[in-house]
């Protein structure tokens, strides 16, 4: 049934997570989206979702995903369009990883009022570039349910294999050195005219990212529960 004005379902929150590779937003985008009964939806994880079952999109975004560079803005938005419309009786979104540059942001708001909804926050997860190097050269990934885990400060309990489900785990091939370094000059390229996009619109809210898991977690999740409150910029017309 086509959805109106008068559809529970049809008015949308959707938060965005930015930060760069290794911020967190996986991590604390699943703890937020707990914790406020949200999606998660993560369009790095939607990819590698495409590129194992080797679709024809999967195709198209391995070589760069691998390569650290971005696919183009057009798939990406297909992408979240497809899935924010696909997901018929879910209200509201926390989006991890979407959008990554200003097209993608202007791509959003058309795709939320298409769909029904309204982006209401942008949570910027800060890490130095040092910290972003140190979590991605130790980060290993679980093949089944993609939690993440670090060599060092957050290792499973049996080595190799994922705490939460039992899946092996694996160093994703974006997460060798040279391409971070490639993914932090991509992320830099393309952050500040998001954050000047969201933070003109009165919507941005930056929280430092570095810390133990859990407290950040607890600062996302707060940040998130006082809205629009204190965010930088001026208010939403
Ligand atoms: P992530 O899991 O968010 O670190 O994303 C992994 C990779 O997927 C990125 O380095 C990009 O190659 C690609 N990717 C994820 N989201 C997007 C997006 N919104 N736009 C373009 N490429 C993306």
């Amino acid at each position: 049934m086509p959805q109106t004005s008068k559809d529970p379902v049809a008015l949308r929150s959707i938060i965005v997570l930015l930060g760069g590779p290794g911020s967190g937003k996986g991590t604390h985008g699943q703890a937020l989206a707990a914790a406020l009964g949200y999606e998660h939806l993560s369009s790095g994880e939607q990819l590698r979702d495409h590129i194992r079952r080797a679709t024809p999109l999967g195709l198209q975004a391995k070589g760069l995903i691998e390569n650290g560079q971005l696919v183009p803005d057009d798939l990406a938005s297909e992408l979240i369009h497809g899935l924010l419309a696909g997901y018929s009786n879910v209200r509201s979104f926390v989006l991890d990883g979407y959008p990554r540059s200003l097209a993608q942001a202007k791509a959003l708001e058309q795709i939320v009022a298409a769909v029904g909804g309204t982006v209401t926050q942008a949570l910027y997860l800060a890490i130095s570039d040092d910290e972003i190097v140190r979590r991605l050269s130790g980060r290993l990934t679980c093949k089944t349910c993609g939690k993440t885990f670090h060599e060092s400060s957050n290792p499973s309990a049996r080595a190799g294999l994922c705490d939460r489900c039992g899946g092996e785990l694996f160093r994703r091939i974006d997460d060798e050195p040279a391409t971070i370094r490639r993914r932090i000059a991509v992320f830099h390229h393309a952050i500040d005219p998001l954050l000047a996009f969201y933070r003109e619109t009165g919507r941005l809210a930056e929280v430092p990212a570095e810390g133990p898991v859990a407290e950040v977690s607890a600062r996302v999740i707060a940040r998130a529960k006082r809205g629009g409150e204190g965010c930088e910029g001026a208010p939403v017309q």
